[in-house]
């Protein structure tokens, strides 16, 4: 990181944006769009001002008169801080140490927009872009991304591209699509009584047993199904898979009460190209046959509800970042599909193929205490989205 580079990503990690309490968001944009009009950038600012809260989503574009254009997809919004004395380092300052930068967002994700900017600025001095860019830099991404890069794409700003690089993502592989996810409560209902009297009651706990031991079956069957997609490296699988965890189980209130009911939640992952309504009425049948064979009453609620994406590995675009994540980095760099969700829906949803790709390593602590970035990787991110610029016809 130059100087320059990491006075940006300072006066930004200074700024507390968690979108918690969605503050500081005016400041924060405020020195973004004046290092990207020094970078070269033409900037406008859409703030949908809902309820009266300003959220600024930053657009800034370089605009070389090509046929396409690539949206790289970033946010300066950031998680809370947590216990501020558990840090080692400040979390709202930059601190250096070899080749790490520790910082609250820091990685996730505002080291990333320094290098989209960054290398949007280079690409300006060189000359040598074959696109046109569009860095969207949001808020709110860490609490689902509306008023942020929602309003920026379903909104009345309406953003679009040939491509979009989701600038938010890990360093050592490339992401091309996302896990979908079904996730909610299996309601187990039978009568609340004297503990003294067991006989008189039905127990929820005691009825839940027998689905919990069917409820495991379940998992095996989510098991077989397969993606087209690779799966991460590390994963016990080669290509994504349906994975199904039973997450809680609350019930009870007393030793010497029979609980009336228990709940068991769930939480489903989908791969890319199930329908998560498909998948909820396949649950739903397995459930309703159980429930009838021990002769139980259950009730099934959905929290969330949210279908994966993918984008095809052999879409012209997705090729050329691809070999430019390879030429940067290294040649072995791996294609896969996210085990978690990621914004990339956004795109794909209206047509947009994308891939994702960041300095956001696992063990960096993002979300965490004494959340940092490698140099290294920041240096990755920033020359691969060079590199993609001038590869692309
Ligand atoms: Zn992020």
């Amino acid at each position: 990181m130059n100087e320059w580079e990491l006075d940006f990503l300072r006066r930004i990690v200074q700024l507390d944006t968690n979108s918690t309490e969605q503050k500081n968001y005016v400041e924060c944009s405020e020195i973004i769009k004046s290092y990207c009009e020094e970078a070269g950038l033409s900037v406008e600012i859409f703030d949908p001002n809902h309820d009266g809260r300003h959220q600024p989503n930053v657009v800034a574009t370089l605009d070389v008169g090509a046929d396409k254009t690539v949206l790289l997809c970033t946010h300066y919004d950031v998680v809370p801080a947590g216990d501020v004395d558990a840090w080692t380092y400040p979390p709202f300052d930059v601190t250096v140490k070899e080749d790490r930068v520790y910082g609250r967002g820091v990685t996730d994700d505002k080291g990333n927009v320094v290098a989209a900017v960054s290398a949007a600025k280079e690409l300006i001095k060189r000359g040598t872009s074959k696109v046109n860019l569009k860095i969207l830099i949001s808020p709110n991404e860490e609490i689902g991304g509306i008023w942020g890069i929602d309003y920026l794409v379903n909104g009345p700003p309406a953003i679009r591209g040939d491509f979009a690089v989701v600038v938010d993502s890990g360093p050592n592989y490339i992401s091309i699509g996302a896990s979908g996810i079904l996730a909610g409560t299996i309601t187990v209902h039978g009568t609340q009584g004297h503990a003294g009297y067991p006989f008189a009651f039905n127990n929820a706990i005691h009825l839940s047993i027998p689905l919990l031991n069917s409820l495991m079956e379940f998992i095996d069957l989510r098991r077989k199904v397969t993606s087209e997609l690779p799966a991460p490296p590390g994963s016990p699988y080669q290509n994504l898979w349906g994975r199904f965890s039973i997450t809680m189980f609350h019930s009870g209130t007393k030793t010497n009460i029979i609980p009336g009911t228990a709940d068991i939640s769930f939480d489903c992952r989908l791969i890319p190209e199930e329908d998560p309504d498909t998948i909820a009425g396949d649950l739903e049948k397995f459930v309703a046959e159980i429930t009838s064979d021990v002769g139980i009453e259950t009730e099934l609620n959905y929290i969330t509800k949210a279908k994966g994406w993918s984008s095809d590995p052999e879409n012209p675009l997705t090729k050329i970042f691809v070999s430019a994540v390879h030429e940067v980095v290294s040649p072995d760099l791996p294609v896969a599909a996210d085990l978690g969700g990621n914004d990339g829906h956004y795109f794909t949803r209206v047509g947009i193929p994308t891939a994702c790709y960041g300095t956001i390593a696992d063990d960096t602590n993002f979300h965490g205490i004494d959340e940092f970035m490698r140099f290294s990787d920041y240096e990755k991110v920033k020359n691969t989205l060079i590199r993609f610029a001038e590869m692309c016809e």
